[in-house]
């Protein structure tokens, strides 16, 4: 065990040669015999198998893999396994690297990074035109906007999995355990966007592939025109003879028994010739409720998958993002700003640029605090979600709940538990009053915008991993809530 610090294992983001070497292929060999021993064979059958072993030189062992994905998962599950091997094989200063290999006769191409920066222009640009009419033909005939890709997703913990899991399936439909992959979340967290995004990449892989994407609505819609027209088989040879069904919003099957009816039909052909089949859900599917009990349980037969609502951090890249879209040169203070009011739905942080945008160019007004503050008071009125409360308030019902005086919150002390009453008073102040981190921090001794947002991300780490913390800081929510109101 004390040697574990002395091997290595990382991720190349350049693909490496493929020249097998020998070595390579015996080192493998052996890792294998012994990861088999310790990890369950199905497991083991679904993420070290698919990996080749390239080559090897000066205990540096190199691996290719599928996708980024294989990695992820093997670091969050198998990595003290995977050390245990390479000790045994290779020694100390081991160093296992994996590099995601393009499948044979795939054109390489890079893995999206959490915060790319090619364009879709660029991409399309990058490649010569023909590929380029041929991606949007077929995404024409598949029901695809091609606008919607996973190099434009902004990926932070609460869609990571989510994302993972998509990359997967759109890198090798119908060949991961993940048949079908249910995506399911609340309105405007990004399930239609990585929904099209596996169309899109599944589709630049093959363009021979039959993609079709399609609302449940649409396919309700749909489905009750063919009847009506006597047009029925049509429709059902139609859906159940593609490669790639992607299936949005299956709630709205919800009290259609007939639709449901034939979807089960498709759903059926489809899995059982391998075929890949993508939905998603704005609940879980047992909580769809009037959905056929057969159809749920089929949901689960491959991952479920849930997003969350984005967190402080991909909030405040995903406002970024979108000015730099817009051509706007936001200032941090008004993009904390924006990303702390507006908490639950990526959708609504679109909507506040659009808003504060629109709102400077007709008050031909630069964009500051000031502006954002307005024109975004009654967007954030209008839903009654956020109320302005003061700092003052905050600081008060804190003090009083550990029993503290006011003024020791903005002091310069650092005992407990003043600190940590001044980091939840800090945080309450960020996630209520509308306030910038640089003003939070002047109602608090004139601290700085970054010990403000080191305060928030600790009280967010609290409330993620310890449920007495958070019940604590929701009753001071609430609180604080009912004195304003
Ligand atoms: P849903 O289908 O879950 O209701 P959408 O996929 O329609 O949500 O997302 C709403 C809007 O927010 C879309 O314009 C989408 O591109 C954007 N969006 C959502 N999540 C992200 C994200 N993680 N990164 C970038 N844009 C996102
Ligand atoms: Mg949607």
């Amino acid at each position: 065990m004390s040697n574990l610090h002395q091997v290595k294992r990382s991720l190349l983001t350049r693909p490496a040669g493929t020249d097998n070497n020998e070595t390579a292929v015996e080192l493998w060999t052996r890792i294998c015999e012994l990861l088999s021993a310790s990890i369950p064979e199905k497991a083991f059958r679904t993420w070290f198998s698919p990996i080749q072993p390239l080559h090897y030189h000066e205990r540096e062992l190199h691996v290719g893999i599928p996708t980024r994905f294989f990695f992820e998962w093997i670091e969050g599950h198998y990595a003290s396994e995977v050390d245990h091997a390479l000790l045994s094989t290779i020694g100390e200063g081991a160093s296992l690297r994996y590099s995601i290999q393009a499948k044979h006769g795939d054109r390489p191409r890079s893995e999206p990074s959490a915060f790319p920066e090619a364009s879709d222009a660029v991409l399309l640009a990058e490649s010569d035109s023909e590929p380029a009419e041929q991606l949007q033909h077929a995404a024409t005939a598949a029901g695809l906007n091609l606008r919607y890709t996973f190099d434009n997703f902004i990926e932070g913990p609460p869609n990571r999995f989510a994302r993972a899991a998509a990359y997967a399936v759109a890198r090798q439909p119908g060949k991961t355990a993940y048949n079908p992959l249910l995506l399911y979340g609340g309105v405007g967290l990004g399930k239609t966007h990585l929904l099209q995004a596996i169309g899109r990449e599944a589709l630049t892989q093959n363009p021979r592939l039959k993609v079709r994407f399609i609302s449940s609505e649409r396919f309700t819609q749909d489905f009750v025109e063919a009847i009506r027209n006597n047009r029925a088989d049509e429709f059902s040879a139609r859906w159940r003879s593609v490669d790639l069904l992607l299936l949005d919003d299956v709630q709205f099957l919800v009290g259609r028994d007939r639709t449901q009816m034939e979807f089960f039909h498709t759903f059926n052909t489809l899995h059982q010739s391998g075929k890949q089949i993508v939905l998603t859900s704005d609940k879980p599917p047992r909580e769809l409720r009037g959905l056929d009990e057969r159809l749920v349980s089929r949901m689960g037969w491959g991952l479920v998958c849930d997003i969350g609502p984005p967190d402080f951090e991909t909030r405040l890249a995903i406002v970024m993002r979108f000015a730099a879209e817009e051509n706007v040169d936001l200032d941090s203070d008004v993009a904390y700003y924006i990303a702390s009011s507006i908490e639950n739905n990526v959708r609504e942080l679109q909507g506040a640029i659009v808003r504060l945008l629109a709102f400077s160019s007709l008050t031909a007004s630069d964009i500051t605090m000031q502006t954002a503050q307005h024109a975004l008071q009654d967007l954030l009125r209008g839903r009654g979600s956020v109320k302005l409360v003061g700092v003052d308030t905050i600081q008060s019902l804190v003090a009083e709940h550990f029993d503290l005086s006011v003024d020791l919150l903005s002091a310069r002390t650092r005992v407990q538990p003043v600190a940590k009453a001044r980091m939840i008073a800090m945080a309450l102040s960020v996630k209520m009053t509308g306030l910038s981190l640089k003003q939070v921090g002047n109602h608090f001794g004139g601290r700085d915008h970054t010990t403000v947002l080191h305060a928030k991300n600790k009280i967010d780490e609290w409330l993620a991993t310890d449920s007495d913390f958070a019940q604590i800081f929701q009753q001071l929510e609430h609180a604080i809530r009912s004195r304003t109101l």
